[in-house]
């Protein structure tokens, strides 16, 4: 195989999404398959964006109260059992250790599905007055659910990495403000560092997290017409709290039941964000998370080689100090190679330097997303380079806002929903009475769902009849297909 072949991907975004989507996370370097089905690799370039998105969430966590810690990947099953909705909803998922080196366990040790079960108990421990509330404890982790799926990394693995986020507050008021709080960090986490536009809403009650009183979600649309479930946020009234008993004394030393809430957002981000703005010639990234943002590639003849590469490595140098630079200076490769290779890595800005650009003090400044290319003075480098990158991001979140745009639209009978997305993918919004046996038809025919209904309580459904039964509507439903 020549190396062109090798760098180059070979199946289309358009026609062949998942093969196409698998190609570039392997070509890329960011994943490999592990020997045991539903595991992955997550290989350095892969790791670079998640430590990323990581830094970002983090500091946003920091900044608004929240405290990281670390809790055992091992829950007993006893621990587990206490709230009887968890293990309804996740117990199939749940894979046990039953030995410890030839003995078996007197408990099986489950491995956590979730933490709430291990967490929400130590939250109780540390909580006597209502002084001590509200905690905020956040860890980064992996977790296992053992779906008997195929694997598609980021999207679809039995173990995967994410953030849980548990807090306990004094009253419901608080905690729903908390479970807010956080939505509206992870929709800016996408809109803002991710370059995905997300609709915000609540999942159907039939689809909320176990135990949870109501669920919300940030979704976002691929370019192949379905949804991925970005982040949750749940408000979980006091059921938890009530199973791991979380009770303080109040200022009337009552003792009170307190109100808490989890949030979570996983890798899967990871897998959207290759999914959205990756095309046929490889990966594409927003510059907040590309390992290198700017990649100057020097182009010379033998002639011309030593003026030419000392000035691209004083436009690294100037570059250095505030962006992710590298100089591509290899000898043994020529530019269209070094051009194909780093689009397929994702840097979202080159610069090319040849004689011309050298005898007139400029550079050549080339757009991964689109290939548009601009000739700038090498003055004040900084300031362009700055420019060019704001312009990159505004372009992927320009491309994604479109999608999103065209691909809402609205049905008011059952053939009608089955029809739209059969042909388009995308949501339909459809008026809905709230029941599930409403959600099932559509389910059957074509494995689409209800993914979210909009949180304002005042909105007003669609329709007055729901689109499936004609009872009458109390909500509007968006349906899709998703990951
Ligand atoms: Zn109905």
């Amino acid at each position: 195989m020549s190396d062109s072949q090798e760098l180059g991907i070979t199946e289309s975004k358009e026609h062949a999404t998942g093969e196409w989507y698998a190609e570039v996370i392997q070509k890329a370097k960011l994943a490999d398959y592990a020997p045991m089905g539903g595991f992955i690799v997550t290989r350095p370039r892969g790791y670079a964006l998640w430590e990323r998105l990581q830094n970002h969430l983090d500091a946003w966590f920091k900044d608004t109260g929240v405290t990281n810690a670390y809790f055992p990947m091992f829950i007993p099953e006893s621990y587990l059992e206490k709230e009887k909705d968890i293990v309804e909803g996740f117990d199939p998922e749940v894979a046990w250790v039953t030995h410890g080196g030839y003995d078996e366990l007197e408990e099986r040790l489950a491995v956590r599905p979730t933490s709430e079960s291990i967490i929400t108990p130590f939250l109780a421990q540390w909580t006597r007055s209502h002084r001590d509330l509200p905690h905020r404890v956040n860890q980064w982790c992996s977790v296992v659910r053992w779906e008997a799926t195929e694997t598609k990394p980021f999207f679809r693995t039995k173990e995967f990495l994410w953030q849980e986020g548990h807090t306990a507050h004094e009253d419901g008021d608080e905690a729903w403000d908390e479970a807010m709080t956080r939505l509206d960090q992870y929709e800016n986490l996408y809109e803002d560092v991710l370059a995905i536009p997300v609709l915000r809403g609540r999942k159907p009650d039939h689809d909320k997290f176990p135990g949870a009183d109501t669920t919300t979600t940030v979704e976002a649309l691929m370019p192949d017409g379905k949804s991925v479930q970005g982040a949750t946020s749940h408000y979980l009234g006091q059921s938890f709290a009530e199973a791991y008993d979380v009770t303080y004394v109040d200022e009337n030393e009552d003792e009170q039941t307190a109100h808490t809430t989890s949030w979570g957002l996983s890798w899967r981000s990871l897998g959207a964000l290759v999914m959205t703005h990756s095309d046929d010639q490889g990966l594409v990234l927003p510059p907040a998370l590309a390992p290198e943002q700017v990649v100057i590639v020097p182009i010379w003849q033998e002639d011309t080689k030593e003026e030419v590469l000392d000035y691209a490595e004083e436009l690294a140098l100037d570059l250095d100090e505030e962006f992710r630079v590298h100089l591509d200076d290899r000898d043994e490769r020529n530019p269209g190679f070094k051009y194909n290779e780093w689009e397929l890595k994702g840097v979202p800005l080159r610069i090319e330097v040849g004689p011309n650009e050298v005898d007139d003090e400029e550079v050549t400044l080339v757009h991964r997303p689109d290939g548009e290319t601009e000739t700038a003075d090498r003055d004040d480098l900084d300031e362009t380079v700055e420019d060019h990158l704001d312009t990159v991001f505004a372009k992927l979140k320009a491309d994604a806002e479109e999608n999103l745009e065209e691909n809402v639209r609205e049905a008011h009978s059952r053939e009608d929903i089955l029809g739209t997305i059969g042909q388009h993918g995308g949501y339909v919004k459809a008026p809905w009475c709230g029941d599930e046996d409403c959600e099932d038809p559509i389910k059957e025919a074509i494995a689409a769902e209800i993914v979210m209904v909009p949180m304002d309580p005042d909105a007003e459904p669609i329709g007055d009849d729901c689109a499936i039964c004609g009872e009458d509507a109390t909500e509007t439903a968006y349906f899709a297909k998703s990951y």
